[in-house]
């Protein structure tokens, strides 16, 4: 039986909608359509903005954490997170290729991959929660998912832990958008630098701005961007990113009033919009690479200040990003150690 390419099949309500926007699909793994995939999953990597919310909402705790994500898997058939909507990824072991895809696809039993679509829209069942790691958004399971023929997948590298390389691949539309956006003496805000995506947008940032180029690093807590300073970053600076006017004046003082080229926005938390406007130049780009944005309050934020900025949604995708965001992490001596440190 060949099911829709995008999963349309398995969307169990609302009707006639994608599996991403719906708001419950089949996760049933014993009947396997001809055209999917199912993956035995051995680690899941919860979206920042959706673990925040949650470990927010139920404290740092690995059971309650690890009872949530049943619950909302149990209901949704998926793990979208129904505060943030947002996903994250797996990685598992290709158990099963359906017949119709036998043959036309790089993949066969056993191979280990990542699925590059989110976990938002991805059929999943989980038998048991065996870990939640608390400092990394990661959690081991034994569960099964599905993976339609749509869906784009990297095969894990054999040069990286696993683990590296789930971290650096729930995140590579970031590295790869980062390149795309800045061009030489470009000067760039990243708020929320220190994090994941943070350092992998500051190096890639330094990269492409060069010598005469300028990386603004806007971090929480000054104390906790040693990564940052490893990687050569000069100009940190300590806000709260919820705090719209303070990010003005830092970029403004920073810049003699130029502002910034390019502001990439990285947090795992609401309500850092306007501090991504402000920091931007007139016809300047703001990148909202964070699941925590909201549409709505940044483009009538924009208007309301008379920003004319070119705001841009982050797209998990982008043509190559996997290959981009590892060969990212490949190429800086430095930034492999801060990622092999931290996963
Ligand atoms: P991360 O490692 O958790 O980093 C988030 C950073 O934001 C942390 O350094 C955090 O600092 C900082 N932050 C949070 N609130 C802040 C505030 N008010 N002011 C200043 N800094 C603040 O997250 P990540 O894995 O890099 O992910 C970053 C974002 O990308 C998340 O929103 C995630 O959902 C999103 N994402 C998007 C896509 C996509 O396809 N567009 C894909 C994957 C992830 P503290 O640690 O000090 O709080």
């Amino acid at each position: 039986m060949i099911g829709n390419r995008y999963g349309t099949h398995r969307v169990i309500e609302p009707q006639g909608v994608l599996p991403q926007p719906a708001w419950k699909i089949d996760n049933d793994m014993s009947k396997l359509y001809d055209n999917e995939i199912l993956v035995d999953v051995m680690t899941l990597n919860i979206d920042a903005a959706s673990f925040t919310q949650i470990r927010d909402s139920v404290g740092n705790d690995e059971e309650k954490i690890a009872s949530k994500i049943i619950s909302i898997v149990n209901e949704r058939g998926k793990m979208q997170n129904p505060v943030t909507g947002s996903g994250g990824m797996l990685i598992g072991k290709v158990e099963k290729i359906g017949e119709a895809l036998k043959g036309k696809i790089d993949l066969k039993i056993g191979d280990e991959i990542a699925t590059l679509v989110s976990l938002s829209l991805t059929p999943l069942k989980i038998e048991k929660i065996k870990k939640v790691h608390l400092d990394k958004d990661q959690v081991d399971v034994e569960a099964k998912a599905i993976l339609f023929e749509s869906g784009i997948y990297a095969k894990l590298p054999p040069d990286m832990d696993r683990r590296l390389a789930l971290a650096i691949l729930d995140v590579a539309g970031a590295p790869a958008q980062t390149a795309r956006l800045v061009n030489p003496n470009d000067t760039v805000v990243i708020i929320g630098a220190y994090g994941k995506s943070g350092l992998l947008c500051s190096y890639v940032a330094k990269k492409y701005a060069g010598p005469a180029g300028k990386v603004i690093a806007i971090v929480r807590s000054k104390s906790k961007a040693e990564n940052l300073v490893k990687l050569g970053i000069t100009d940190i600076f300590e806000a709260d990113a919820r705090d719209a006017v303070k990010v003005e004046e830092i970029v403004s003082k920073a810049t003699n009033g130029r502002m910034a080229d390019v502001t990439i926005n990285v947090v795992n938390n609401p309500d850092t919009e306007m501090a991504s406007i402000l920091a931007t130049r007139d016809y300047g780009t703001v990148y909202f690479f964070s699941m925590a944005t909201s549409f709505t309050k940044a483009a009538l934020g924009a208007e309301g200040v008379g920003k004319d900025v070119n705001m841009i949604i982050g797209n998990g995708y982008m043509t190559n990003h996997a290959q981009i965001a590892l060969d990212t992490v490949r190429e800086s001596k430095v930034l492999k150690e801060i990622f092999e440190k931290m996963y």
